[in-house]
């Protein structure tokens, strides 16, 4: 299973001042136990503000932008040396990798964000995200690393994003003042009954509280992703997880992840038309085929990789649409040729297909 997994900064301080280094083991113990057993985990991670400000001495808390962004730069770093170094010890080699808001929106960078990511995950390295907050400004900022989870489970199409946090999941009201709130463990939709259990936010430490979990839950299972809130202090919270167990909120998501991927394929409009020959025609609309350039005839429009193209048959009727892998200029360049053929063409590759069967949508 790909599960992207959440740690905010209350769950890594374990309600103190600083970043726990004994709480910090035990998440990084947990998750090298579930790569073992064939896991693939992606990590988002809070704590470089934090880190930040433990680092300059717990200077008095300023909530400016300007003033977090320092904060952040500062304590990134720091927070990055201590997990590679916990994770080290279980044999785990980790990469940092710090997105933003933007990086979302532009295709040509997202696709590049996902290629990394994967790469990690085919070399057994376990991506560390957090937000780029040093460059992040705040029109241009995901906000909150709840949210920036949910981005992530999409991104990697996870089959599970779970965040631990401080609250032990999704109440019926706070359990704080109302002695007789109990927990809900499963949301089959998060519908505005649900959003009104949110509450404000929570602790002073972090940015999200139950209302950007509830965004993230509904972002993810939008998308087809499941996605669990549970307490960041149960032990092995994560393993007893993905062993099936219950433990916290599970949200269910809406129909499967290619499903999702597929009505938003549709809905993109076409940036191109891509012409193909009739093997390659054939291929698409009996087996649902990835395309190959051997395939392609000619190309029209101006499209940028990560687009979506109209492919039509020899005789011009669209058959499928899909995301391509390559820009226009590109693949009037590789067009009719063998896919091993472009890295000699290009200088450089992204891969055999053109459109991947898993981007393309038959008509
Ligand atoms: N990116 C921030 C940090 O690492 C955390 C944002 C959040 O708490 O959601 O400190």
């Amino acid at each position: 299973m790909r599960v992207v997994l959440k740690l905010g900064t209350s769950v890594l301080t374990a309600g103190t001042d600083r970043l726990h280094r004994p709480r910090l083991v035990d998440l990084l113990r947990d998750i090298a136990a579930v790569r073992t057993a064939g896991h693939e985990v992606v990590l988002v991670t809070s704590g470089a503000v934090l880190a930040g400000w433990e680092a300059l001495g717990f200077p008095p808390r300023d909530r400016t932008l300007a003033e977090k962004q320092l904060l952040a730069a500062v304590g990134q770093g720091r927070l990055m040396h201590l997990y590679a170094s916990i994770a080290e010890l279980y044999g785990v080699p980790v990469a940092q990798v710090l997105l933003t808001a933007g990086d979302f929106r532009d295709r040509t960078r997202y696709l590049n964000a996902r290629t990394t990511l994967n790469g990690c995950l085919t070399r057994g390295v376990l991506p560390i995200i957090n937000e780029n907050d040093a460059v992040a400004t705040a029109q241009l900022k995901v906000g909150d690393n709840d949210t920036l989870s949910a981005f992530v489970a999409n991104l990697v199409e996870a089959d599970l994003l779970v965040i631990l946090t401080d609250a032990p999941g999704l109440y019926t009201a706070d359990p704080r003042t109302d002695p007789d709130a109990s927990l809900i463990p499963v949301v089959e939709r998060v519908t505005p009954e649900v959003w009104a259990l949110a509450g404000g936010a929570g602790s002073h430490r972090g940015t999200g509280g139950m209302h950007t979990k509830i965004q993230a839950a509904e972002i993810a299972t939008r998308a087809g992703t499941p996605v669990v809130i549970a307490p960041g202090d149960a032990e092995q919270a994560l393993p007893r997880l993905l062993n099936g167990e219950d433990l916290g909120t599970r949200f269910l998501a809406h129909g499967s992840r290619l499903e999702a991927r597929k009505r938003w394929i549709l809905a993109e409009i076409a940036a191109g038309r891509v012409t193909l020959d009739a093997g390659a025609a054939r291929a698409i609309r009996e087996r649902g085929g990835s395309l190959l350039p051997a395939g392609i005839t000619a190309v029209e429009g101006d499209f940028r990789r990560g687009q979506t193209v109209r492919l039509l048959a020899p005789d011009g009727t669209e058959i499928a649409r899909g995301l391509t892998r390559y820009p226009a200029a590109d693949l009037t360049r590789i067009k009719g040729h063998h896919s091993r053929d472009i890295e000699g063409i290009l200088g450089f590759t992204y891969g055999p297909e053109v459109v991947h069967r898993d981007d393309l949508v038959r008509l």
